[in-house]
């Protein structure tokens, strides 16, 4: 884990640069000139290094945010989808696939809606825009919501 050794950087950035205040403090107007600036030069290293950690952190927790975001879209939709031959489907109130075809690839591999179009040259294939992944068109079709014309009968 970076993030962890990055903070633990962090840190040791800060206890010199504490350090070196306190040892500043302490010192009274004893020191030379010269020692106070090398002193504050340190100082001043420690800081801009405890910085850079910082921003570095920053960076790492923002990822993160964002794979936590992903996660949890993934989470939320994941009962969503039900499996029918090669290709994942939004279910009906009645627990049946309905609907479009999403890529079973992306669904399983990335936790990711994405939708199958027909291919253009060949009738017998759906195609994922995003994976290139080929399906035969029969195992991945859209599911038709089913008719209700009941009004004719009996
Ligand atoms: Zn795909």
């Amino acid at each position: 884990m970076p993030d962890i050794a990055t903070i633990a950087a962090a840190l040791n950035s800060l206890k010199t640069a504490t350090d070196i205040a306190k040892f500043l403090r302490e010192s009274d107007l004893s020191l030379e000139r010269a020692e106070l600036k090398l002193k504050l030069a340190d100082l001043i290293g420690a800081l801009a290094d405890a910085k850079l950690e910082l921003i570095e952190l920053q960076e790492a927790l923002s990822e993160k945010d964002k794979k936590i975001a992903e996660l949890e879209e993934a989470f939320q939709c994941k009962d969503a989808l039900v499996r029918r031959y090669d290709a994942y489907y939004q279910i009906d109130e009645g627990g049946n696939p309905i609907g479009s075809a999403y890529c079973l690839r992306c669904w399983e591999n990335d936790h990711k809606r994405r939708q199958l179009v027909h291919d253009a040259k060949d009738h017998f294939a759906r195609v994922c825009t995003v994976c290139g992944h080929r399906y035969g068109s029969r195992l991945a079709s859209d599911i038709q919501p089913p008719k209700e014309e009941e009004s004719d009968q009996g």
